[in-house]
């Protein structure tokens, strides 16, 4: 199964593909988290990511395109994936295709802006293990401390309010042209997460159940 999520930052990738992970037992690829990790490793691509990163802004596509043509070489992927945060735009969509990459479908997480902006303001992440936490539906037991590992929680730089605004901007001018361009080749599943995340997961799993 090779899906990929589609979605505004904040719109509940990360939590609903942990679940699709584990259920069928498939890699989430999340460029984000790869990119993260390549900031805090201080490595060349962490070096070029972080300007963009911490302005909003979409990373270049020679970088990201990079990255995750390395990991689908993983043997992990053998059997299909998830594609968290990657394509962004309809260029990384069509550089995907030409790398061999046939999605069965995209699953398109709609979430308002507003609650978009709600739910980043107060997302915490372990600066250690990377656990995400939200101060109102899902707090640490500890406070501002990781109740997983004892770090400390701190905000991620590209959540605070002005530069979720542009990440926002940015999603809406870039990213959104995907929604058409996977509805034209139907692959499309439009998920609607007014109802909560338990509703949205039944959603998600009719949908899977459907591509079996
Ligand atoms: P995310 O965790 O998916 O919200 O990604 C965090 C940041 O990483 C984004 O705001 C971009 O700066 C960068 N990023 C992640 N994935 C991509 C991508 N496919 N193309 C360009 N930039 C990306």
């Amino acid at each position: 199964m090779r899906l990929i999520l589609l979605g505004a930052p904040g719109a509940g990738k990360g939590t609903q593909s942990k679940f699709i992970s584990a259920k069928y037992g498939i890699p989430t690829l999340s460029t984000g988290d790869m990119l993260r990790a390549a900031v805090k490793n201080e490595t060349e691509v962490g070096k070029k990511a972080k300007y963009y990163m911490d302005a909003g802004l979409l990373v270049p596509d020679d970088v990201i395109m990079g990255i995750i043509s390395e990991r689908l070489k993983e043997p992990d992927c053998a059997d299909g994936y998830i594609l968290d945060g990657i394509p962004r735009t309809v260029v990384q969509a069509e550089e995907l295709e030409k790398m061999g990459v046939d999605i069965d479908c995209a699953i398109d997480i709609e979430v308002s802006d507003e609650t978009i902006i709600n739910r980043l303001s107060k997302r915490r992440i372990c600066g250690n293990c990377g656990t995400i936490f939200h101060i109102d539906h899902n707090p640490s037991t500890k406070g501002d401390i990781c109740d997983k590992c004892g770090a400390k929680l701190t905000i991620r730089k590209d959540d605070e309010p002005e530069t979720v605004k542009i990440r926002l901007k940015t999603y809406h001018e870039q990213s959104e042209p995907l929604i058409d361009y996977y509805a034209k080749k139907g692959k499309l599943v439009v998920i609607d997460t007014v109802k909560g995340i338990d509703e949205t997961k039944q959603q998600i799993l009719k949908a899977l159940e459907g591509l079996e």
